[in-house]
């Protein structure tokens, strides 16, 4: 089971890795993009942070469309609309609920990644935060499938998204900035996917 208070752990953790990782995805973002994930992902979870206080007594539907609208309104480029749409979809079938089981949560695991899919229009192998997110819902489901606890199914998604976070060096960008570049995106890790790893891997430090 995952509560609201956790919930609210967890986005406070993933605000406080972001601006840790802050240069570090930057550094991602200029050998292949803009140099601005660490500044954007940081600016809008500060901001998201600044306004937890207002949604916490509401349900984790409501909580987490702030979090969306926040996120959609305080960060530009191509990962504001792209988390602000995560958000906004795995906010919708968790609307009213205080708490989550396993099932709760993987309806808005993949709630979350089909709204990035339509949004981006990235499919896999494309070298974006889709590469992450898609394994790690497919390593979740199958957890769960097998009859895992939350815990216990987020943990696989985890290894899964830690794995394909790697796999992401190797590919050729086909999506945003990083397209670019053809070729020359190839050998370096995708900022995005590295930004969606540590939210889920904050997710599963906040329940542990
Ligand atoms: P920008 O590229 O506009 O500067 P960011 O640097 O904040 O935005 O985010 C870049 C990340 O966004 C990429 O590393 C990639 O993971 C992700 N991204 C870009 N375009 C798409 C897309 N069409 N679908 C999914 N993710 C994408
Ligand atoms: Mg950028
Ligand atoms: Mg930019």
């Amino acid at each position: 089971m995952v509560s609201k208070e956790q919930i609210l752990q967890w986005l406070q953790a993933f605000a406080r890795e972001i601006a840790q990782n802050k240069a570090y995805l930057t550094e991602l973002d200029a050998a292949i993009g803009d140099a601005d994930h660490g500044i954007n992902m940081d600016r809008g979870f500060q901001k998201v942070v600044s306004q937890l206080p207002t949604v916490a007594d509401k349900d984790i539907g409501s909580i987490l469309k702030a979090v969306s609208m926040t996120l959609i309104s305080s960060v530009g480029g191509a990962s504001g609309p792209l988390y602000g749409t995560w958000f906004l979809r795995a906010s919708t079938d968790v609307a009213h609920k205080q708490e989550l089981n396993e099932q709760d949560l993987l309806v808005l695991l993949q709630a979350g990644l089909n709204g990035v899919l339509q949004r981006g229009k990235a499919q896999l192998g494309d070298k974006t935060m889709v590469d992450v997110l898609s394994p790690a819902v497919t390593a979740f489901a199958q957890a769960v499938g097998e009859g895992g606890d939350t815990v216990t199914a987020l943990q696989q998604a985890v290894a899964a998204a830690e794995q394909a976070l790697q796999v992401t060096i190797p590919m050729l960008a086909k999506k945003g900035r990083a397209s670019y570049l053809g070729e020359r995106s190839i050998g370096h890790q995708d900022p995005g996917a590295t930004s969606a790893y540590l939210m889920l891997k904050c997710l599963l430090t906040v329940l542990q």
